[in-house]
């Protein structure tokens, strides 16, 4: 997996990016969000059980890997589910 390239991007305490909110996520005609663990489990959630205010990057520390058990997941916009226009540049954002 190539790292990313260090940008000026705001980033939680331990280091993980401040992704965007499920608000702008919503704005961007998006109405899910895919969770990716590093051992290949992933789940797909509706955004809908979450307010405005609350970035994905909130989430990783809370989810629990039905896989393999261990926290600090990887919350990603469901761009399949969503408008594909936007799939390609937010995910050019997101990197
Ligand atoms: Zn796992």
């Amino acid at each position: 997996m190539p790292r990313p390239v260090r940008r000026h991007t705001p980033a939680h305490v331990d280091g993980r990016p401040v992704k965007i909110t499920f608000g702008e996520m919503r704005e961007m005609g998006l109405r899910g969000v895919l969770v990716y663990c590093h051992c290949g489990h992933h789940v797909a959630w509706d955004a809908d059980r979450w307010p405005d205010n609350v970035r994905l990057s909130d989430l990783e520390p809370r989810f629990v890997c039905q896989g393999c058990g261990s926290r600090g997941a990887d919350v990603r916009p469901d761009f399949e589910r969503g408008n594909p226009q936007f799939a390609i540049m937010g995910y050019r954002n997101m990197q």
